[in-house]
């Protein structure tokens, strides 16, 4: 090995080491009747975040479009300890629901620690063939619905001290083939909430957001579309929860999940060349 890449990988092992050992500590019981909005809710990692709130004895409202499932997951949040669950069917690509969803959890909960902000709308694992419309939409409900829902929802956590945790990726942070409008909402959402979190901190507020890059998980959606395309390999969805909600209740800025999405973050600027060759070179494509 280079002398170069192993000061650079030493480097990056004292600044995680670093970062881990000054990181507040997660406390179960924090949780314990905490007033939680979980977004995207009725499937993948947002479900799964559901019964892990629910088992840590919180009081939770889920939401995601279909009403049958998430009437299902609210009946397992109680099984597994949930104080209070209930759901509110919504579409996040309407222009009122994302405030609607917001309105009724603060009502219903008498209050809001936690804003969790996870959905996101399908969108096709192909070229980008210039559907503008399709793209319009997926913002709508991938990145102005999070913004609807954070500045409705920031009176109640100012109120509680709470946190507004932001689901992203990798993908985030760095572009890849096939997903240009989804990779689009994604940078879309960082810019933002880092931008809205320099805000806070200038007004003094005392809410905090979390920002989560995450790598490929093992949720049903992901797996479908990437299937045969890629070998990477996807890390467990009820996993990827558990850290999302830790860095919630820490209040930590950022999460990065599995390990690889940090060393990626820091170091893809380094060498654009390969880091776009190892970036082509993870997908099987045949013109
Ligand atoms: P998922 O399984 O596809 O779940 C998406 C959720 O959003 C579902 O509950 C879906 O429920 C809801 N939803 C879809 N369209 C909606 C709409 N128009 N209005 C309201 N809700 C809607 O997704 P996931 O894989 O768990 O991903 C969760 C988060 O992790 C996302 O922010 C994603 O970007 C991020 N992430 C995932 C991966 C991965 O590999 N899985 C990687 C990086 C980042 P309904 O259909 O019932 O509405």
């Amino acid at each position: 090995m280079k002398t170069f890449t192993k000061v650079l990988l030493a480097s990056v092992a004292v600044v995680w080491l670093a970062a881990k050992w000054t990181a507040p500590t997660f406390n179960a019981e924090s949780l314990r009747g905490a007033k939680v909005l979980v977004t995207g809710a009725s499937t993948g990692i947002g479900e799964q975040m559901a019964y892990h709130y629910a088992t840590f004895g919180a009081q939770i409202v889920i939401t995601a479009r279909r009403e049958k499932i998430l009437q299902q997951v609210v009946e397992k949040c109680l099984s597994l300890g949930a104080q209070k669950a209930l759901y509110i069917a919504a579409d996040m690509s309407s222009d009122t629901d994302p405030e609607r969803v917001v309105e009724f959890a603060v009502e219903q909960l008498g209050g809001l620690d936690y804003l969790v902000l996870n959905h996101i709308g399908s969108s096709p694992f192909s070229m980008w063939q210039g559907d503008v419309e399709h793209l319009e939409w997926l913002m709508k409900v991938n990145f102005l619905s999070y913004a609807q829902m954070a500045w409705k929802g920031f009176p109640a956590l100012e109120q509680n001290k709470g946190a507004l945790v932001v689901v992203s990726s990798l993908l985030g942070k760095m572009a890849s083939p096939f997903v240009a409008p989804y990779i689009s909402t994604k940078f879309a959402l960082n810019g933002f909430f880092e931008g809205l979190r320099h805000e806070l901190a200038l007004k003094n507020s005392n809410v905090s957001i979390s920002i989560c890059t995450l790598g490929l998980i093992d949720t049903d959606s992901a797996m479908e579309k990437v299937k045969g395309v890629t070998n990477l390999p996807a890390y467990p969805a009820s996993e990827a929860a558990l850290k999302i909600i830790m860095t919630g209740a820490t209040g930590e800025r950022e999460l990065f999940y599995p390990w690889y999405t940090y060393i990626l973050t820091l170091s893809k600027d380094f060498f654009p060349s390969i880091r776009d060759y190892v970036v082509l070179r993870s997908y099987n494509y045949i013109p």
